[in-house]
């Protein structure tokens, strides 16, 4: 059935822009089109522009998406730093701020507090917590993404099982999404950036390594939320590395930020984080070059592996450490060219991200606007009124 909310679909991806376009496209009566739309129209979801030029007669009256028919909130919450942002339904970010935030203090002394700057936020382009139609949640951890509730994430202690979604409930009225970060991020450079490639990776190198997958232009989450746990897949001759998680010869243990860094203090630099590892490159430190280098031959090892399994059109390298892409990606790119099957990676385009920090909150965006304006959603709302303000 082509219900109000496949209209607004067609209208928000720019396929239709009059009545007519709309008749043409969903092949229903124009009396049909007609109410469908009034509907829209009436929830303020669409509006209507003045008429287009034209030869003669009245021309017709255009229609538009109306993206500030309200807001959505979204937090892409680190380890250590944050990002939050307002958006309008358009995923355009309408005000947006960074803080340092220690996510190991607990969903009890993190969530309240991004209550509170969610309010700001609305608060600096005049909304109110009624105009919010969805949240959304970034978290380093795997997550269920059904229930919004992070599952043994490692560094984020008192978060095991909390539901996310639970907790906003007592502030707004309104879907919360929640997700891993890596996975937002992945979304956020697909939409902007790649959106006419269906398969895609996304790798984030920071202190850990993860990576995003997007499978037919969708997230592919897995069976329980573990998909593009990257990190903790063995490489060779590394065995005498102990991983985090237990295991020997993890990628992360080799090559994640915290490892890199971990060598050059060994060697007598000064190196705590992943941002130190990448100013020791910029200084031109060669044997920070070379670990760099080398984490990329390492990176390019596993993604080797994953590019003939998963045969993705565009592989984007993001994270703290890719900053220092030029030497990374050099190393990803040797190994993979030299591993995988030339079929698989004679399109493969091997790129940084072009996001870069902000990637997560544009992706935790359009995760929640795509929930709440997909077109059953959408006529559902209208059923129950509640579609707009
Ligand atoms: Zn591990």
């Amino acid at each position: 059935m082509t219900g109000a909310g496949s209209l607004l679909r067609l209208i928000r991806d720019g396929e239709a822009v009059t009545r007519a376009d709309l008749v043409r496209r969903t092949g229903l009566a124009r009396s049909t089109v007609a109410q469908r739309l009034d509907v829209l129209l009436a929830h303020q979801l669409v509006y209507e522009a003045g008429g287009s030029a034209s030869t003669g007669g009245r021309p017709p009256t255009l229609l538009a998406f109306n993206q500030g028919a309200g807001l959505v909130l979204v937090a892409d919450l680190g380890a250590t730093h944050s990002r939050l942002v307002a958006s309008d339904l358009a995923g355009v970010p309408l005000s947006e701020a960074t803080y340092d935030m220690d996510i190991a203090e607990g969903p009890e002394v993190v969530l309240p507090w991004v209550h509170e700057r969610f309010l700001a936020l609305l608060k600096e382009v005049g909304r109110a917590p009624r105009d919010v139609r969805g949240i959304g949640v970034g978290v380093p951890g795997p997550v269920a993404f059904s229930r919004g509730e992070p599952v043994a994430p490692p560094i984020m202690p008192g978060w095991d099982g909390f539901s996310v979604p639970g907790w906003f409930s007592k502030h707004y009225d309104a879907p919360v999404l929640v997700d891993n970060d890596v996975n937002i991020m992945a979304l956020g450079e697909h939409w902007t950036h790649w959106r006419d490639v269906e398969h895609l990776l996304y790798v984030k190198v920071g202190t850990g390594i993860g990576c995003g997958i997007v499978a037919d232009r969708h997230i592919h989450r897995g069976a329980q939320g573990a998909a593009g746990d990257i990190g903790h897949i063995r490489i060779a001759g590394h065995d005498d590395v102990v991983c985090r998680c237990g295991n020997v010869g993890c990628l992360e243990a080799v090559a994640g930020g915290r490892a890199l860094a971990h060598r050059l203090t060994q060697a007598g630099f000064e190196a705590k984080t992943s941002r130190d590892v990448v100013s020791l490159v910029r200084a031109g430190e060669p044997l920070a070059i070379q670990i760099v280098r080398d984490a990329g031959r390492h990176l390019g090892e596993v993604l080797a592996s994953s590019v003939n399994f998963f045969n993705p059109g565009a592989i984007v390298i993001g994270g703290d450490i890719s900053d220092a892409h030029q030497q990374l990606l050099a190393g990803v790119r040797e190994v993979i060219f030299q591993r995988s099957l030339p079929l698989a990676t004679g399109d493969l385009r091997i790129v940084p991200s072009r996001l870069g920090d902000r990637a997560g909150v544009i992706g935790a965006a359009i995760m929640v606007i795509e929930h709440i304006l997909d077109p059953d959603a959408i006529d559902k709302a209208i059923e129950a009124g509640v579609a707009a303000a």
